[in-house]
């Protein structure tokens, strides 16, 4: 647990959250701001930043709850669409230092969109891009 870690304390029970599921390695609530409605956060119970300093099968873990989570959320509140979404570090959109999944609610039209303009790369920058990756795996 980390002393100043928002998330450390919902799952300490020091600060309340609507809790929609927990269980050993895991809790599920509502965000306090719901970007849509029945937006969901899943964190892991052990503090972790984000992916790049969990262990790879809390991980794992951690998507086996959300998957869970989602069906809820998809059968509880019969959205069209949900969307699942974890950001790692600042310029992904984290705000809160403790890994966390949302899960998202969508609608048609709901306004909510991912950049997924083309970028165009030739041929040669996939492959460059791909062995960068593939020396580090
Ligand atoms: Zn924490």
């Amino acid at each position: 647990m980390a002393a100043d870690c928002i998330f450390c304390s919902i799952i300490e029970g020091n600060i309340p959250a609507t809790r929609v599921y927990e269980d050993a390695d895991a809790i599920a609530f509502m965000d306090r701001t719901q970007t849509v409605p029945g937006h969901v956060l899943i964190v892991p119970r052990q503090h972790a930043a984000n992916l790049f300093e969990v262990d790879p099968q809390a991980y794992a873990r951690l998507f086996a709850v959300t998957a869970q989570v989602a069906r809820a959320v998809k059968a509880g509140l019969n959205p069209p669409a949900i969307s699942v979404l974890q950001n790692n570090g600042r310029e992904a959109g984290q705000t809160v230092d403790h890994l966390h999944v949302h899960i998202l609610t969508r609608e048609a039209h709901d306004g909510y969109r991912m950049n997924w303009d083309d970028l165009h790369a030739n041929s040669e920058q996939l492959e460059r891009w791909a062995a960068s990756i593939r020396e580090n795996l």
